[in-house]
């Protein structure tokens, strides 16, 4: 870890690069992760670094989706397991919901070291790509999935996800619930919801939000009521006020 001072005003955008340079070291984050990444920070330091109203009301139309879910799966890549290990950890055993690893470049036995590094941090349930289920509309090796996994699941919890699998997962008919700080990336225009906010915000919001849905009625009412797109010009119209002035 670089020796950043607690006291700089970018500290924890510091830290956070940081955590994903860890990711690449220990071989679970792409390199091309680190361009994700720096993607993202652009959109976060948009929207002003803080958890937005726009996204709260996604947080809470995805806690409702993912609790009436019959089969509720957590797709994780490498950024997702470097930065937020724990979190998503927990959103598997809160949803009693399996872990599934799923990437675009598998370099270096790359699906192995994010399985191990999950289990690491106390995952019993990581399933894994596999030839016998296969995603259609899609021809990169993110289509190969677990069948018991993404391939069976009918919502499909994605962080920081690629547009051409998430229309893929649309296209057969899978409810998609992504966290993704670019409101105009495909990713965020087809998912059913859309938590634009940074994944290390927003995954503690998210499981404390499920927490308190089952201690009460789960209700559809708040599902029909939710626009995704009304979400994405909120957060587009946030960006364009100038969120830091
Ligand atoms: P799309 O394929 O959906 O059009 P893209 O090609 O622009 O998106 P990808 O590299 O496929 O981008 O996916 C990475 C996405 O993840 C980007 O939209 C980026 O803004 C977002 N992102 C990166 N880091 C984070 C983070 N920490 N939290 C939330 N979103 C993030
Ligand atoms: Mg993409």
């Amino acid at each position: 870890m670089s020796d950043v001072p607690k006291s700089h005003p970018r500290y924890l955008s510091l830290t956070l690069r940081d955590t994903i340079v860890a990711g690449v070291e220990k071989g679970i984050t792409s390199i091309h992760g680190l361009i994700a990444h720096g993607r993202g920070e652009a959109y976060d330091y948009l929207i002003g670094e803080k958890t937005q109203p726009f996204a709260k009301t996604a947080i809470r139309a995805a806690a409702v989706m993912l609790c009436l879910a019959e089969h509720p799966i957590i797709s994780v890549n490498g950024n997702v397991a470097a930065l937020v290990p724990q979190d998503i950890i927990e959103l598997g055993q809160i949803l009693k919901a399996p872990l599934e690893v799923n990437i675009f470049h598998t370099e270096s036995g790359r699906e192995q070291k994010i399985q191990q590094h999950l289990q690491n941090h106390g995952a019993s349930d990581v399933l894994m790509p596999t030839t016998e289920g296969q995603l259609s509309y899609i021809d990169s090796n993110r289509k190969f999935v677990h069948p018991e996994g993404i391939f069976k699941a009918d919502v499909v919890f994605v962080p920081l996800e690629d547009g051409d699998r998430c229309e893929a997962l649309r296209k057969m008919g899978k409810d998609v619930v992504t966290v993704d700080l670019n409101p105009m990336s495909r990713t965020a225009k087809h998912a059913s919801v859309t938590i634009i906010d940074n994944v290390v915000r927003a995954l503690p919001l998210l499981c404390h939000e499920i927490k308190t849905l089952s201690e009460n009625a789960t209700t559809q009412k708040t599902l029909a009521h939710y626009s995704n797109e009304a979400v994405l010009k909120e957060a587009l119209q946030h960006i364009s006020r100038g969120a830091n002035g």
